[in-house]
């Protein structure tokens, strides 16, 4: 099959796009992630991408969209249930490009994460390939996580520490800055 592959970043990459070619199948990276914050971020993340793309002789289309408004506009005071809209957002346009694209189904990186609402993140694109037309190809890449995080290292990629959004910016660093504040003059 053509499959559209959607790109949250290069090391996540890495093991779905290994696999999908063992398995046989021409793949196509899409970069569409305005839930990464700061847009400084969002440019890190995408070289890192564009230069592991290129050593994998990987095509990827880069969205120059970057909608920080509207995925803003609509989680606030919603924000415990960000990560659905997040998905929905990002796959329901990774689905309108593969079927522009006249792929025969699309896919996300972000099912390697063990950090990520893996069965959420399954039943939002079964359901955008429903609406869409185009297949959503589920694969459980989580097996291949470890392995992928050894080679991004080895490869010396950029490995952003917290998902993408400022929420999770804050999760990351807000509570770990707590923890040692509260260890301070222990
Ligand atoms: S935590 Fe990650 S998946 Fe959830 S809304 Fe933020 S960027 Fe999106």
């Amino acid at each position: 099959m053509k499959i559209l592959l959607h790109t949250c970043c290069g090391p996540c990459t890495i093991y779905p796009l290994d696999y999908l070619r063992n398995e046989g199948h021409i793949v196509h990276g899409y970069f569409f992630n305005p839930n990464i914050h700061p847009y400084t971020e969002w440019q890190r993340r995408r070289e890192t991408l564009e230069k592991y793309a290129r050593e994998q002789e990987l095509p990827v289309i880069f969205d120059v969209d970057y909608p920080l408004e509207q995925f803003l506009q609509m989680v606030v005071h919603r924000e415990a249930r960000r990560c659905q809209f997040c998905y929905a957002l990002r796959l329901r346009q990774a689905a309108r490009v593969a079927r522009r694209g006249d792929f025969d189904a699309f896919t996300t990186t972000l099912l390697v994460s063990p950090f990520q609402k893996h069965d959420l993140l399954r039943e939002i694109g079964e359901a955008v390939g429903e609406e869409s037309g185009v297949p959503f190809y589920y694969v459980d890449f989580r097996p291949g996580f470890k392995e992928a995080v050894a080679r991004s290292k080895e490869l010396g990629m950029y490995r952003q520490q917290y998902c993408g959004c400022i929420y999770s910016e804050k999760e990351r660093y807000y509570r770990s800055s707590k923890r040692e504040g509260a260890g301070e003059g222990k």
